[in-house]
This record gives structure tokens, sequence and C-alpha cells, in this order.
């Protein structure tokens, strides 16, 4: 009877420890690389604050030196301000050409091993500044919780305690400062741990968040949104170089008979089939989205016109030769596309899809299934049909 509850007990501990594991496994490595300099630049916005804070708090300590041992306050209230100076350069971004990680080392080391000598200076100081010094490894945790990062940031100081506390204390005391001070390195690390997990996990949430608004749900290509962000950067990157950018807008022909005819789920079924026709066709660097609708952008920056046509007849192609399977059997689309270039008159992302969109008309009325190169002057024209 015992034997089976025990393992289940062991089974379960076995299980926790699975998933407390899961908790701060590493992202994949892109995502982990933007995870990393997001605590990066969480550490790079506290130390100018926290930096002069702790500072103050090293110096202001000053004044329990003088009530401790007053014999010695001068001398310490020295080694405070000159070691806190040593590292206050650290607090300031750009100052010393460090990385975060080691200006926040630089800001541990030198105001903690200020606490840590001067402590050790004075009449059981080392026992006395116990919890002061403990609480730092704490302060850390929460700081920088990358366990590898926390141990490399706290272990000048902690040697300096231990090395101190042998030369300066004995018996008893000694035991005492070094087992409590050894003790709160494995609960600040666990404090550490527990932090990164929280981290990571509100990081991966606002990921997963970011992902969707970029992306439509149906289809998986950019949101109309996210295109157009991106397309405004890269219009005006284009612009400013002089360099080509290619729109092509497209629109899938007579798809409201498809809803008609076949019913919406197979409608979805063609769009999510046209998509991913038009990513076999384009490049790593060109990018869809949908605007709406059965109505998709492809945007191909340093891509020229007869290139652009050249991709935009590919997609065409490669739609029309698809054969949708739906419950009442193959479904055939094609598809309408415009394409128009960057040029001087399409100052703006918005000039260029209208000129797009323009040639898209053309397309259209021309009968469908075919492809149009927008006139150079066509953006400044309104649109002449209403959105699909
Ligand atoms: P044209 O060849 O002129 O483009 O004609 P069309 O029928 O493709 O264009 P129209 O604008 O008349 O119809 C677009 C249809 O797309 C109407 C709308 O119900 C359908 N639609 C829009 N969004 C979705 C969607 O997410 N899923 C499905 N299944 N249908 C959609
Ligand atoms: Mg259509
Ligand atoms: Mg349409």
């Amino acid at each position: 009877m015992s034997e089976p509850r025990s393992r289940r007990f062991a089974a379960s501990c076995s299980d926790r420890w699975t998933r407390a594991r899961a908790q701060i496994a590493p992202f994949a490595p892109a995502k982990e690389r933007a995870f990393d300099a997001r605590i990066d630049d969480d550490i790079a916005r506290l130390l100018p604050v926290l930096g002069p804070v702790l500072g103050l708090f090293v110096v202001l300590f000053g004044v329990w030196d003088a009530w401790i041992d007053p014999a010695h306050a001068g001398l310490t209230l020295r080694l405070r301000v000159a070691l806190v100076l040593l590292g206050a350069p650290a607090y300031v971004p750009g100052c010393l050409r460090w990385s975060v990680p080691r200006r926040c080392a630089a800001v541990y080391a030198t105001h903690v091993g200020a606490m840590t000598i001067c402590a050790a200076l004075l009449r059981d100081g080392l026992v006395l500044a116990l919890p002061g010094l403990t609480g730092a490894l704490f302060v850390l945790a929460l700081v920088e919780p990358r366990p590898r990062r926390w141990l490399v940031t706290a272990v000048f100081s902690a040697l300096l305690f231990l090395g101190l506390a042998g030369l300066v204390l004995s018996g008893a005391l000694l035991v005492d400062a070094v087992l409590l001070y050894t003790l709160s390195i494995p609960l600040a690390g666990g404090v550490a741990l527990v932090t990164l997990a929280l981290r990571r996990r509100a990081f991966a949430a606002e990921r997963a968040l970011l992902e969707e608004t970029r992306h439509d749900s149906l289809t998986g290509a950019l949101s109309r949104g996210y295109t157009t962000d991106l397309a405004r950067h890269d219009v005006a990157l284009a612009q400013r170089h002089a360099r080509p950018l290619a729109v092509a807008m497209l629109d899938i022909d007579h798809f409201k008979q498809v809803n008609d005819t076949h019913g919406h789920a197979a409608g979805d079924l063609v769009l999510c089939a046209v998509v991913r026709a038009c990513r076999r066709c384009l490049r790593a660097t060109d990018y869809l989205g949908r605007l709406g609708g059965e109505e998709f952008v492809c945007v191909m920056p340093e891509v020229a016109a007869a290139d652009a046509m050249a991709c935009a007849e590919r997609i065409r192609k490669e739609v029309a030769a698809l054969r949708v399977p739906t419950e009442s059997g193959a479904l055939r689309i094609t598809v309408s596309l415009g394409v128009a270039m960057l040029d001087r008159d399409h100052d703006r992302w918005e000039t260029l899809l209208r000129a797009a969109d323009a040639a898209l008309y053309r397309a259209k009325t021309a009968g469908r299934d075919r492809i149009v190169l927008a006139a150079p002057d066509e953006g400044a024209c309104a649109r002449a049909h209403p959105p699909g």
C-alpha cells in the first residue's frame, strides 16, 4: 500500500521538477537573444537610477560606522566615498564602453565591496553588516536574474566577504558569519531562478500577443497594420538610398462566387491556399500582407519592375495551377494583380499602394486572371472601385 503511494509521490516530484525546469529552459536561439536584450535593456534603464541610490546608501552607512566604531569612522567614510566614485561611471550609459552586464557587475563589486571592506575594518562589523550584505545578493537576484550572470556578478563580493571574515573573525562568530552568508547564496539564487521564470513567462506571453497582432489569424499572412509599418519603413529606406521597391496587389477573382457556391469554409481554404502559393513565389526578403477580405499585398524591396512582373506572373500561374480540395470537389481559382514601382511621385506608402490598386482595377476590368503594371502617375488618381 505504502509503495504505490511513495511511487506516486516520486512521480509527482519528478513531474514538478520537469515543469520547473521547463519554466527556465532557454527559448529558441533568436527568441533567447531577444530575451537577453530585453533584460539588458531593463538593467540599462535601472542602472542610472538604482546605481546612485545604492551609492548614496553605501556612503550614508558611514553614520552607522561612526556609531559602532567612532575611531575608524573617518577612514571607512573615505573608503566608502572612494569606492562608490570608482564604480559611479558605470551608472552612466556610454560613459564606459562596457556591456550592460559588465557595468552592473562593476557597480555591484565596488558598492558591495565598499560595504564589506568597511565592515571588516570595524569591531564585529562583518557580523553586524551581514543582513545588508546578504540582502544585496537578493536585490541582485531581482535585477540580474540570469543564473550565470548573477553568479559572476556576485562572486567577487562573496569571495571578499569570506576572505575578510577568515581574517578578522574567529571562533563562533566566524562559523556563524560564514554559515549565514553561504546559506544565503542558494536562497538568493533561488530568488533569481523564480524571477527568471516569471520574466520568461511574461516575455513569452508578450511575444505571443505581438505575433498575434502581426499576423492574420486565418491565413498566417502579415496583418494590415504590421504590413503598413514594415512597408513605410522600407519605402523611406528605398527613397533615401534611391533603391527600387515593388508592390504587387493581389485580389482573388470572383471570390464571392466561391463562398456562395461552396460555402464560407471552402472560401477560407482558398484564402489559405493562395497565401501558401504566394509564399512559394516570393523571396525571403519579400513579405505578404492581407489588406482585408481576399486582397493581399506583396512588398518586394530591392526588386526592379521586370523582376516584380516576373514574380507576379509566377504567383498568377501558381494560383491558377492550384486545385483546392473542398467537400464539393477540387476548386480552381485565379487572381488578378496590380504592380506598382516606387518612384518620385510615390513619396508615401499610401500613394504607392493606391497606384497598385489602380493597376489591379485595370486588370479586373480587362478580364481578370492577369497582371497590370501601374503607370508612373497612377498613384495620384483616386481608387476607382470599392474595396473587396
Ligand atoms: P472580383 O473578381 O471583382 O474581385 O469579385 P469578388 O467576388 O472576388 O469580390 P467581392 O468584393 O464581390 O467579394 C469578396 C468576398 O470575399 C466577399 C466576402 O464575403 C468574402 N470574404 C471576405 N473575407 C473573407 C474570409 O475571411 N473568408 C471567406 N470565406 N470569405 C471572405
Ligand atoms: Mg475578388
Ligand atoms: Mg476584392
